[in-house]
């Protein structure tokens, strides 16, 4: 849960003179709790966010506009939230503060060796502007995540075992700091915080108004989708781990056990993802992946080889064209869902899970519950796992899956007994987790705080990544409840 602004209760007032003052100095627009835009200004990817209500909204246009933002927060002691996409998990960019919005800093160029990419690039919109180009760089499964928290918090996706994290492609960032002073930072410039702002979590260490990130090479890519039926569950879950910690790092694979979502229908586990080999590489893979698990797919779908931002797209969007694909309510077009209220439980794990702990793990999922919930795993390792430790922030260079629970209430004002009901179930999730937890993903927090959660995110890299705090940020403008430092 989203915890209020520190100092909510006393924040100190605003008159509406300073910040129509404030708005009148903005490229961008500023929008204010009295605005007609108000409502879908404050709105994130989660709704259940839709209920804090932010002093303002700036929907920055240059460099200028955020730095007068920051002066302005720092002015009259109000506290300040960034936000590119808006898909914290926990509302970490929304809170009672002035919400400094980069959504709109989102152009894309192409340069020699690098792309330069505005912080609110969503993932959607970077695939089809390089799609002339033929370059291409690494984004997560979701189309409207943005650049400015996907990088800073590590970057994961189907491309993580072949080409690292994202924030490894990251060659520079331009970044406002908290005293009003923009610094590029790259390996020879400020090389402490361009360490930091590889893996050490956005909203922390200065807001990043553009990246520069080395492209990847991957012309082509094989789409598969596959659906099994739970019966075998276990045995398929520790067949697919194994079958991934095994596989080439040009397999990119996601599992999720899905609840029957009509009457009559039973529980599925869908196996799907890109791959950049052939055809022919996906279809043996797939037919080991069965003789492992001892089962076979009630249905298989593998593509021909298609263009990287075609293969992408249509992962990502579906049928959708790249205006559909956003996130409804941006713009006129735009059709993409958003997300319940949902508890969540993640963590890093570092080895394939065993035929017992996959049965422990299915069975927290409870395939008798009648409710929205689900149980996913995304592949990692590969080149991501062959930097040291500490050569960024990102510090879970043996992760080997991203492994999560997450329980979903649709109804709009859950009563305490439904919430009480769904931290039951993670916290029975979270247990079953823990034999091969290895640290969790800044990205990918729990909704329950873990007690360690400082070591669980950043690992040995936290006494380096504090000293950076306190060396750009001695103040902490910059924070959130769970940024280094808090
Ligand atoms: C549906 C969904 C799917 C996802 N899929 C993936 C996935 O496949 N792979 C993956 O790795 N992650 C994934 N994520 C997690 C995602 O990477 C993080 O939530 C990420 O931080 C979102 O970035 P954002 O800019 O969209 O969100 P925001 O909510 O805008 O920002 C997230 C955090 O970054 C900070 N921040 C944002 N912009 C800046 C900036 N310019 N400078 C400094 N700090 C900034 C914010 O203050 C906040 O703390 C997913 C999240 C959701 C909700």
């Amino acid at each position: 849960m989203p915890e209020r602004a520190r100092g909510a209760d006393v924040l100190p007032a605003v008159r509406p003179a300073r910040w129509h003052r404030l708005g009148g100095r903005l490229a961008g627009d500023l929008v204010l709790p009295a605005d007609p835009a108000y409502d879908a200004a404050r709105r994130l990817q989660q709704m259940e966010f839709d209920r804090i209500a932010p002093l303002a909204v700036a929907y920055c246009a240059s460099t200028e506009d955020v730095r007068t933002c920051v002066g302005f927060a720092r002015e009259h002691g109000i506290p300040l939230r960034i936000r590119s996409g808006g898909h914290s998990h926990n509302g970490w960019s929304t809170g009672e503060a002035l919400v400094v919005d980069l959504s709109r800093m989102n152009a894309v160029s192409v340069g020699r060796d690098t792309v330069a990419l505005g912080p609110g690039t969503q993932s959607v919109d970077a695939l089809a502007a390089l799609r002339a180009y033929g370059r291409q760089i690494i984004t997560g499964t979701f189309p409207t995540v943005a650049a400015g928290g996907f990088l800073t918090g590590g970057g994961l996706g189907w491309q993580t075992r072949r080409f690292g994290v994202g924030s490894d492609r990251v060659a520079a960032a331009r970044v406002v700091l908290a005293d009003g002073r923009v610094v590029r930072c790259s390996a020879d410039e400020e090389p402490d915080l361009y360490w930091a702002l590889r893996g050490g979590g956005g909203g922390t260490f200065g807001i990043v108004v553009g990246f520069e990130v080395r492209p990847v090479d991957a012309p082509v890519l094989v789409r598969y989708d596959t659906v099994w039926d739970l019966d075998r569950g276990a045995e398929l879950v520790a067949a697919w781990q194994q079958w991934c910690v095994e596989g080439p790092d040009e397999l990119g694979s996601s599992l999720v056990v899905l609840p029957s979502f009509r009457p009559g229908d039973t529980p599925t586990i869908r196996i799907w993802g890109v791959h950049l080999g052939s055809r022919g590489d996906v279809e043996r893979g797939l037919a080991s992946l069965a003789h492992r698990a001892g089962t076979r797919p009630r249905t298989s779908t593998v593509g021909d080889p298609e263009p990287y931002p075609d293969a992408m797209h249509r992962s990502l969007c579906g049928d959708a064209t790249v205006a559909e694909c956003h996130r409804t309510g941006t713009g006129p077009e735009a059709k993409g869902h958003r997300h319940p209220m949902t508890l969540r439980t993640y963590r890093l794990t570092d080895r394939a899970m065993t035929g017992d702990e996959a049965a422990a793990a299915v069975a927290a999922w409870d395939p008798g519950l009648d409710q929205e919930r689900y149980l996913l795993f995304i592949a990692l390792g590969g080149q991501a796992n062959r930097v040291p430790r500490t050569e960024t922030a990102y510090v879970h260079r043996n992760a080997r899956f991203l492994a999560g629970y997450q329980y979903a209430i649709r109804a709009p004002q859950p009563g305490p007994d439904r919430i009480a009901e769904a931290r039951a179930w993670n916290d029975r999730a979270a247990a079953a987790l823990a034999p091969t937890a290895c640290g969790s993903y800044v990205n990918f927090p729990s909704t329950r705080p873990e007690p360690h959660w400082r070591t669980a995110f950043f690992g040995e890299n936290h006494p380096r990544l504090l000293d950076v705090k306190r060396r750009y940020d001695p103040e902490n403008v910059f924070r959130h409840p769970q940024s280094v430092g808090a």
